[in-house]
């Protein structure tokens, strides 16, 4: 695996900061300083809950959410698969289209359908982590075992060699960064949500789309999920938003990676890769 650099996240917060500031506390209150003791523990809670819940938020490491390139060229990422439904569909629109995308996939579902993993790669396409079971309702506040136990399950059972990983809803805390860090992994969000699963067509999402669309972007998909009467919208989506990209001359492709990472920290969109940064997220 080619790294230009460690990942060591110069400029960013150190992931102990939080905790620190938080079991400084008591200290605090014990010493007989209640205010001190107050001025450490809030302020250490609302960086934690602002940092876990807001998308992409790069406080405490980087948060890849474009690549630089000059041409018309986006990045499709499709989360929460493999589905046996929806994957086969969706490979096939992607050949059809001389698309490439990455699958950022759910471990215990990987575990379950390791030929559609084996497919995806065979086809060209890239693998990315998204946990074991996919928690969104409380990945943001998971601590630092539940965190690493999280992505490197899903790292067992995906079985092919992946760097990337996403939190589910982007919601990284402190420590999904520092578990990220230790095994290897980039954190990679997105610069285009297509609110794909709660649409009720392919062109609803395509005309979304459309106007956002820009060299460099990260575009969000989905795949998996099903509406009330139990159908998949998935490659209706996928199908109408490569046509649309077709028309506009717009080609999807797996970035490589100097044109998002640059000594460990993302690259802005509009530069090739020079060395120039930004910090992304919030
Ligand atoms: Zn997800």
């Amino acid at each position: 695996m080619n790294r230009d650099q460690p990942l060591a996240p110069r400029g960013y917060l150190p992931w102990w900061v939080l905790p620190g500031m938080a079991a400084s506390a008591p200290v605090a209150a014990l010493a007989g300083a209640p205010a001190v003791a107050q001025a450490l523990f809030h302020p250490a809670c609302a960086a934690f809950v602002i940092s876990a819940t807001l998308a992409n938020c790069a406080w405490f490491g980087p948060v890849v959410t474009n690549f630089a390139t000059p041409r018309r060229e986006v990045w499709l990422t499709i989360d929460d698969g493999p589905d046996p439904e929806d994957t086969p569909r969706l490979l096939e629109l992607l050949d059809a289209a001389g698309a490439r995308a990455t699958f950022f996939v759910i471990g215990e579902k990987a575990r379950r359908h390791p030929a559609l993993l084996d497919e995806i790669v065979r086809r060209g396409h890239g693998l990315g982590n998204h946990t074991q079971t996919h928690p969104v309702a409380r990945f943001w506040a998971s601590g630092p075992w539940a965190a690493r136990r999280e992505i490197e399950r899903a790292q067992v059972d995906i079985r092919h060699s992946t760097e990337l990983v996403r939190a589910p809803a982007g919601m990284a805390n402190v420590f999904v960064h520092r578990a990220a860090r230790q095994l290897g992994l980039v954190v990679v969000g997105w610069s285009i949500r297509s609110f794909d699963t709660r649409a009720t067509s392919g062109a609803e999402v395509a005309g979304r789309l459309a106007a956002r669309l820009a060299p460099g972007r990260i575009v969000m998909l989905h795949e998996g999920h099903r509406d009330k009467h139990g159908r998949s919208h998935h490659a209706a989506v996928i199908s109408a938003v490569l046509e649309q990209m077709r028309e506009g001359g717009w080609s999807a492709v797996i970035p490589p990676r100097s044109s998002w990472l640059s000594h460990g920290r993302p690259l802005a969109p509009t530069v090739n890769a020079s060395g120039q940064r930004q910090s992304g997220g919030c």
